[in-house]
């Protein structure tokens, strides 16, 4: 490789190695599910560092990597899907205005006093009875999906939401020993 051949090409290495480094801090799962940040947060929100002094939210570089260029002036990145700060999925993320972030947030409020069914995909409900099955703490499922504890004690054991699917269980953890 010629010395203008590297040099032409560092800012593309630059960016695919903070791309990886950016990802090695994501917990990515399943394609409908949260992709948790899993380092440094700030009121819930992952904070992530591209450069030395840089700082830029978790979910938003998340979504800039997705749509290959920097979001546009004054756009925020959205959580359309989940609600979950943390959540670093780009399919759970979309670009817009503080205004249409308002809007979104006095929607779902609404559609959260009729039913907590609005805020929740049968998808995500689906998981949720999955990861219990196989181990995962309900306190943790909780957080992550920004529910409470005893909703998705009820989800787990079926008791609400039963024909979205996914297994029952009546055996699982609740907290660590
Ligand atoms: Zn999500």
């Amino acid at each position: 490789m010629s010395v203008e051949t590297i040099i032409q090409s560092a800012p593309r290495i630059t960016e695919t190695m903070i791309a990886a480094r950016f990802w090695a801090s994501v917990d990515v799962r399943r394609r409908h599910e949260c992709w948790p940040w899993q380092k440094a947060s700030r009121n819930g929100y992952g904070v992530f560092h591209p450069t030395k002094g840089e700082t830029v939210g978790a979910h938003r570089f998340a979504l800039e990597i997705a749509l290959g260029r920097p979001l546009a002036e004054g756009m925020q990145a959205r959580h359309l899907v989940c609600d979950n700060p943390p959540c670093c999925n780009p399919a759970h993320l979309a670009e817009g205005t503080n205004a249409d972030n308002v809007a979104d947030m006095v929607g779902k409020s609404r559609q959260a006093r009729g039913s907590m069914k609005s805020r929740l995909a049968e998808a995500d409900i689906v998981s949720m009875r999955e990861r219990a099955a196989q181990g995962a703490l309900l306190a943790d499922l909780a957080v992550e999906y920004g529910i409470a504890p005893s909703l998705v004690t009820m989800i787990v054991r079926g008791q609400r939401w039963k024909h979205a699917g996914g297994p029952i269980t009546l055996t699982y953890r609740k907290a660590s020993a």
